[in-house]
């Protein structure tokens, strides 16, 4: 079942085009991102699922049934702003009521519910609270209620973490995470914070210009980007231009400029002998030796020397020069063997072409 269709969605502003033939769906329950630079066209896609604007062409169905004759206050979406917009003159208990008041309901049907998805985001008993006693987090959480209180089949949340530090953020990630498990809600959620995404998100598109260059999973993304922009812009990537030099079963044989012969997957493109290709490679996918036969189990090795070492905890990164003078990015492994590393240590690097797309 999909709670939300994206059909051809297209809005132009006078000549420029905000929003580029965009088309997706979002399962019902689901967690679904889209992570792109500023300016990309988040916002407007949000902005016309929730009736702000109307599209300039396409269609936005939920349940099934286009929404686009149908005013913004009346379909059943709702959206978090990065600036919670909470009411600072009211109580927390008169916030989250402020839509069911609005719709009419009765003030001990009101009372009852507020209660109720009080309980649900952990903080019961708070209701008599002013907005300004409550941390940053909690602000958070009761602006989600504020929208959960009114049942939507959709909740759009449009970078709902911008305004808080890094600490909160990394906590909120989580608690995000489980209210949309907690209360069954299919959850849109815009970013242009890979992380936020990545450790969130079923399904993430990744936006640029108006256009989704790819939709997958996490793991797709991070491990089988199809677009050059997808792997620059998911993670570090090391990356190496180059030519097919050979194609066969999927597997690609690629020389890059620099005279390397590497092989990578095809994932289904179809590149021929001569094709232009980059092969992109994740520095954790590269495995660091002493010497070769450590590494002989790899189709792609190199030799190279340190040339820096950024200390991070468990993300340490190590910058190799190759003998060819390339810079490659590898973590830093964390035996013991290797806690002595210093610059300019000689050092073999060696990955599998499964860890290399082209
Ligand atoms: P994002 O949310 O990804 O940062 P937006 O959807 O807000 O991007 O904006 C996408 C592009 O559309 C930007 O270049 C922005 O300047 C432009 N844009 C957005 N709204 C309007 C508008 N009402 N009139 C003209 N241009 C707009
Ligand atoms: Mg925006």
């Amino acid at each position: 079942l999909q709670d939300l269709e994206i059909q051809n969605l297209t809005k132009t502003f006078d000549a420029f085009t905000a929003v580029d033939n965009v088309s997706f769906s979002v399962p019902a329950g689901s967690f679904f991102s889209i992570l792109g630079p500023s300016g990309c066209g988040k916002t407007t896609i949000m902005r016309m699922v929730a009736g702000f604007i109307d599209p300039t062409s396409g269609d936005i169905r939920i349940k099934g049934r286009s929404v686009l004759d149908v005013p913004p206050n009346k379909r059943p979406v709702n959206m978090v702003f990065q600036h919670l917009a909470l009411f600072p003159m009211m109580n927390i208990a008169d916030n989250i009521g402020y839509g069911l008041r609005r719709k009419g309901i009765a003030q001990d049907e009101i009372t009852r519910k507020v209660g109720e998805v009080l309980e649900r985001i952990g903080l019961p008993g708070i209701g008599q609270r002013k907005v300004n006693e409550l941390s940053g987090g909690q602000k958070q959480r009761v602006a989600i209620a504020r929208c959960m209180v009114l049942e939507p089949d959709v909740l759009l949340l449009d970078e709902p973490l911008g305004a808080l530090d890094l600490k909160l953020r990394e906590h909120m990630k989580i608690e995000l995470k489980s209210l949309q498990a907690e209360f069954d809600t299919t959850f849109v959620y815009i970013t242009h914070d890979q992380s936020e995404a990545l450790v969130m998100s079923d399904q993430i598109a990744v936006m640029n210009n108006g256009r989704f260059e790819q939709v997958g999973t996490g793991q797709d993304l991070y491990y089988r980007p199809e677009t050059a922009f997808v792997a620059g812009f998911v993670g570090d990537s090391n990356r190496w231009r180059g030519k097919v030099t050979r194609a066969e079963g999927g597997q690609l044989q690629i020389t890059t400029e620099a005279g390397l012969t590497m092989t990578g997957s095809d994932q289904g493109r179809g590149l021929s002998v001569g094709a232009a290709a980059d092969i992109y490679v994740r520095p954790e996918a590269i495995r660091v030796g002493r010497s070769a036969d450590e590494l002989s189990q790899f189709e792609n090795t190199m030799r190279g020397t340190v040339s820096s070492i950024l200390f991070n905890g468990a993300a340490s990164r190590l910058i190799v020069r190759a003998e060819n003078g390339q810079e490659i990015e590898a973590t830093l492994p964390q035996s013991g063997e290797f806690s002595g590393i210093s610059r300019g240590d000689a050092l073999h690097l060696g990955w599998s072409g499964e860890q290399a797309n082209a």
